[in-house]
Order: structure tokens, then sequence, then C-alpha cells
């Protein structure tokens, strides 16, 4: 099984149509929607978790491109600016994925966008801005 996480870009004329219900029931593919909005324009954004078998999962992504939604992985939406990390823990505890994380020894923090799900729990807690999720 292969899990990928990626965000949806739905131009409006796609935004009514049961687009993830068609992954799952035709893809055999789990879906788990992390997070959901229509844009000004209309535009549907989706951030969704997709898990199956790698041959599942390429036909759902060519699914989804033919049908002219926009994919892009999760990772390049979310932005940690070590410049402005002091490394001062405060968001260690509030983030549930373990994606922003302290070495014990070193007190050293790191980000492991892999990991995040963008749940945006880290934002309010960094004094210094160095988290962003560009929504
Ligand atoms: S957005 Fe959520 S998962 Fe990602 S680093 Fe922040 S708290 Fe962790
Ligand atoms: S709260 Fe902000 S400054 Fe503090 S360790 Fe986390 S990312 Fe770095």
């Amino acid at each position: 099984m292969q899990k990928k996480r990626v965000v949806l870009n739905f131009p409006p004329h796609l935004i009514d149509q049961a687009v993830t219900y068609r992954l799952i029931k035709d893809y055999d593919l789990m879906i788990n929607i992390l997070r959901a909005r229509i844009t000004p324009k209309e535009q549907g954004r989706l951030v969704i978790e997709i898990t199956g078998r790698r041959p599942s999962l390429d036909a759902g992504i060519t699914y989804l491109k033919e049908l002219g939604v926009e994919i892009q992985p999760l990772a390049q939406d979310v932005k940690w600016a070590e410049e402005r990390c002091t490394h001062c823990t405060a968001c260690i505890s509030v983030c549930p994925t373990k994606a922003l994380d302290v070495d014990r020894k070193s007190m050293v923090v790191s980000f492991n966008r892999d990991k995040c799900i963008a749940c945006e729990l880290c934002l309010p807690v960094c004094p210094y801005q160095a988290m962003e999720i560009l929504f």
C-alpha cells in the first residue's frame, strides 16, 4: 500500500462533481480529506491523503488529471522558515504527527514536510511566524 498527500485544485465546473467518490469506488482508493475550501474565485481546494496499491494510485491520479483537476504535492504548500525558527519548541507538543520534532539532546527543532497534514495547529503557537501554510 502506498500513501500520498496531495492538494487538488478544482476548476469551478468540477466543484459539485463526486470526484472523491469515484476515486474510492472506481479506483479502490482510501481517501482521507484533511482540508477543503472554496476560494473567492470559486475554485475548490482539497487536501487529501490517498492510500492504495500503486497501480490504483497511478490510475486515480491519471483520472484526476484527465478531468482537469490540478494536483500538487502537499509539501509544496507548507513552508518552514528555518531562519526565523529560534528552536523554542513551543510547537512540538501541538504537532499531532511529529512533523515538527526536537532532538532532545541538542534541542534542535526540525521539520519533516512529508509528515505534515497542514492542520495549522502550529501557526498560532509559533511566536516568530516560522510556519506558513499557503492555502
Ligand atoms: S501544520 Fe500541523 S502537522 Fe504540519 S507541522 Fe504544523 S502542527 Fe504539525
Ligand atoms: S514554535 Fe516556531 S520558533 Fe518555536 S520551535 Fe516551533 S517553528 Fe521554531
